[in-house]
């Protein structure tokens, strides 16, 4: 019986969000402008995200309203698209999530010659509402290899690994690095540490490398995890990064003229993949 209560009481603080479930901080990586030296670790999970909150430094209002984003309630700023399956690292063929569904109607507004303020708005929007790739991957931190745990004595730094969210750019580079040293690079015993480089052009961008040896001439770096890196435990992808927005919460939370452009676009929005396939798209036009 207390196991079932226990496994009952685990799954909804997972539902509820994670963040009381354990009892580590500071695990998510963020990568700092210039050089940051890490240590891949393990297999990566792929996950497809939008941002939703607004972003007042950049005076963008974002796709929903700020008030979303605050209280017991709030949901968070960076979402998992609903129509991405976390587990299989797969499309689910729904089309249940809102701002996907915002990108296809601007895709369509586009092509449907728009006016000039139409076209900056839905070049925006569609911009706004796209669909993002990142693989969540394990991380050691070399700059700063420490998480927050907080124990009994209160909080305490320790060795942790980090969850890093690696955008495609620099994955582009990580994958040559695979390809031109023929090492696996998470492996615990073959791996090196890469350098992802950030920095602001007309926007951040992202570019990684492999840490070379001070040697001449230099070699590539390999870091064999020490016997504290292996001990440590890995974080759980699916459950740190697998989390899902109930669709209707995202849909209450948009700005409201974008809930109303959702809610007119309702019928042709969902079947503007395969008008041609659906039979009741015809039917529709004639009455
Ligand atoms: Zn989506």
């Amino acid at each position: 019986m207390s196991l079932s209560v226990r496994d009952k009481m685990r799954k909804l603080r997972e539902r509820r969000g994670g963040g009381n479930r354990s009892n580590i901080r500071d695990i998510f990586f963020d990568f700092e402008p210039g050089d940051n030296l890490i240590r891949l670790v393990d297999e990566f999970r792929e996950v497809r995200t939008h941002f939703i909150a607004p972003a007042p430094k950049r005076s963008d209002r974002g796709l929903c309203q700020a008030e979303a984003f605050k209280g017991d309630d709030r949901i968070s700023q960076v979402i998992n698209c609903p129509d991405w399956d976390v587990e299989n690292e797969a499309d689910r063929g729904t089309s249940d999530c809102p701002i996907c569904k915002l990108n296809r109607i601007s895709g369509e507004v586009l092509k449907d010659s728009p006016d000039e303020q139409e076209k900056e708005f839905f070049r925006n929007l569609a911009s706004a509402t796209r669909q993002r790739q990142v693989l969540k991957w394990n991380v050691i931190d070399r700059n700063n290899p420490y998480v927050t745990k907080l124990g009994s004595g209160g909080e305490e730094k320790v060795f942790g690994y980090k969850i890093a969210s690696i955008g495609m750019e620099a994955f582009n580079d990580i994958e040559g690095i695979y390809d031109q040293t023929g090492l696996e690079l998470h492996d615990q015993d073959e791996g090196c540490d890469i350098i992802v480089t950030k920095q602001k052009k007309a926007r951040w961008e992202y570019s990684a490398k492999v840490a070379m040896t001070k040697d001449k001439p230099p070699k590539v770096a390999q870091t064999p995890l020490t016997d504290e890196e292996r001990a440590a435990e890995l974080h759980r992808l699916i459950e740190r990064c697998g989390r899902q927005t109930d669709p209707m919460k995202i849909i209450d939370a948009l700005h409201p003229d974008l809930r109303d452009l959702l809610e007119l676009n309702d019928g042709p929005s969902s079947s503007s993949f395969g008008d041609d396939d659906d039979p009741l798209a015809g039917t529709q036009k004639k009455i």
